[in-house]
């Protein structure tokens, strides 16, 4: 049950800003906003703040706004690029980076690199790094991979019965903590970095920066 942006939206971009797991696109030339269905977690708050009342959910769409679901799905299948998830080999020396900065800060972390549905590629955890990290590391990337957002934009939002209901039905893979970040691609999330054990939130999101790096340096 996504929502559905129709025809009546003035662009004005108001529900870009809150959507929580980053969904909404445009492009210069499009005469609207879309939703991308796949990704949408129909937490309505689009909806709410849409000054023109443009957005409903796919259930509740009057009739003469129906194509509004296709042309909403239309626009990701176009704009989407077929794009694949971050290599192996590219994973691991991203996780490495992460490592090699916590080196330098004089700390041990985990590191983990995640697919776009939150599947591990590349995870690993220093020698000094507290056991219980990997896991931790895993948990934010998976969280920034499936809300296509840095892990940390949840926090404030943490205590919406929303976000809550996620965290309890994903057994705590959700996570509301600063360390995770999303790979894009495009409009595509790809993937996303998590890292846990720096001893703050500020090291561990350097650590993210120091992986994602490698991806810079590679042309993504
Ligand atoms: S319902 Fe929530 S997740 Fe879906 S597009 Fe609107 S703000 Fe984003
Ligand atoms: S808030 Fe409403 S009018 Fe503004 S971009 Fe979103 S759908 Fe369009």
């Amino acid at each position: 049950m996504p929502y559905i942006i129709t025809d009546l939206c003035t662009n004005d971009g108001s529900c870009v800003e809150v959507c929580p797991v980053a969904c909404i696109h445009t492009t210069p030339d499009a005469p609207q906003h879309y939703i991308d269905p796949d990704v949408c977690i129909e937490c309505e708050q689009c909806e709410i703040v849409c000054p023109v009342d443009a957005i409903f959910v796919d259930t509740k769409l009057p009739a003469e706004h129906m194509r509004s679901i296709e042309v909403n799905a239309a626009f990701f299948r176009k704009n989407k690029a077929e794009v694949g998830p971050v290599p192996f080999e590219t994973a691991w020396q991203m996780v490495q980076a992460a490592h090699d900065y916590a080196t330098q800060a004089g700390i041990a972390v985990s590191a983990a690199v995640v697919d776009e549905s939150g599947s591990p590629i590349a995870v690993g955890r220093m020698d000094a790094a507290d056991l219980r990290s990997t896991e931790l590391a895993l948990n934010k990337a998976y969280t920034s991979a499936t809300f296509h957002v840095a892990s940390a934009e949840l926090v404030p939002l943490a205590r919406e019965p929303w976000l809550r209901s996620l965290v309890v039905s994903s057994r705590g893979r959700v996570m509301a903590a600063r360390g995770g970040i999303a790979i894009a691609d495009g409009i595509a999330i790809i993937g996303a970095i998590g890292v846990d054990g720096g001893g703050s939130d500020e090291l561990n999101v350097l650590c993210c920066r120091a992986g994602l790096a490698v991806l810079e340096s590679a042309g993504h």
